[in-house]
């Protein structure tokens, strides 16, 4: 009986990597561009950034009027804390990555860093404050040097050379013929997924932000390269306030806070253990991502 299945599941699969393939394509443009329709609010003053914490409450967001997406969030996270999101693909976690960056307005709640109204404070200061590590960094066509002081302005060699030694792809990067002045992106050497992560983090610790947001940084990585880079991404959130995203819950258990979302709702919310010992959606996930792991696949990754 299983094998009639396999076709219908080969047909999903394609299905949703087409589809991931279109929306973070999407997703990504919308953090590197800015939104016209987001204007700094009169008199808007920078966001000042003390300890880093976070918090969404009561937000609700809708990209159509008639389609309401998140229905009430709310999320605290510590300063310097590690909160994860995790949740079926679609159930909005995405979407609450770009209303923390201020690409939309909500439509109802608010977000706050530091007690500061995120809607208040000027859109540079807000975004020079976090950093984003998306699912597929996209490169540009210069030099991987280029790539990394990419994060911030007037970066000097030094501070780029430590970034990738931070993101643990300085050792590559040397055993190039041209080092840092190694042309990479289409027209030039092509990375490997896991190098390109390297460099996306590499990216995000030359900007040094407060608040780290990490959306699905693995996912499009094979098992064994994505617990390479866990070891790194675990080092760079400490002493930041992050967010982790993930579908891969295996990711996620040393969390401070694992938040389901579902349906645009907090599901539930506990630590790995009280969300195993409650059994409900979190365990139910886990329980098949174990089975999955167990059989050898790799699970499909959510957009
Ligand atoms: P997740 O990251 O949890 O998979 P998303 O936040 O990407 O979920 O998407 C939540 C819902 O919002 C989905 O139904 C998706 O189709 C919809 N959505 C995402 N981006 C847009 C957009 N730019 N315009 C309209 N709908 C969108
Ligand atoms: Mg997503």
């Amino acid at each position: 009986l299983s094998q009639l299945f396999r076709p219908l599941d080969m047909l999903g699969f394609v299905y949703r990597t087409i589809r991931q393939g279109v929306i973070d394509m999407g997703s990504m443009f919308d953090l590197l561009d800015t939104n016209a329709e987001v204007k700094d609010a009169p008199g808007a003053q920078p966001l000042r950034v003390e300890r880093g914490h976070l918090r969404l409450e009561g937000v609700h967001f809708a990209y159509d009027p008639d389609r309401e997406i998140l229905k009430g969030i709310d999320i605290d996270v510590p300063a310097g804390s590690t909160v994860a999101v995790v949740g079926p693909s679609g159930a909005g976690k995405s979407t609450l990555a770009r209303l923390i960056f201020r690409f939309y307005d909500l439509t109802g709640g608010r977000i706050t860093i530091d007690g500061q109204d995120i809607a208040q404070v000027t859109q540079a200061s807000l975004r020079a404050a976090i950093g984003i590590v998306p699912q597929d960094t996209v490169l540009f066509n210069d030099t991987i040097g280029y790539n990394i002081a990419y994060g911030r302005e007037g970066a000097t060699q030094d501070e780029i050379a430590d970034a990738a030694r931070g993101a643990a792809i300085a050792g590559f990067i040397q055993s190039l013929p041209d080092g840092f002045d190694t042309r990479v992106g289409e027209r030039g050497l092509k990375l490997s997924g896991g190098e390109k992560q390297r460099v996306a983090i590499a990216r995000t610790l030359v900007k040094n932000p407060p608040v780290l947001i990490l959306d699905e940084a693995t996912s499009a990585l094979d098992s064994r390269t994505e617990a390479d880079i866990q070891a790194t991404l675990e080092a760079i959130g400490r002493g930041r306030t992050t967010i982790v995203i993930a579908h891969r819950l295996s990711t996620v258990v040393n969390a401070d806070r694992i938040v389901v979302l579902e349906s645009g709702r907090v599901a539930e919310q506990g630590t790995h253990s009280q969300l195993l010992r409650k059994r409900g959606l979190y365990a139910e996930m886990w329980a098949r991502q174990a089975q999955e792991r167990e059989a050898g696949e790799d699970p499909v990754p959510a957009e």
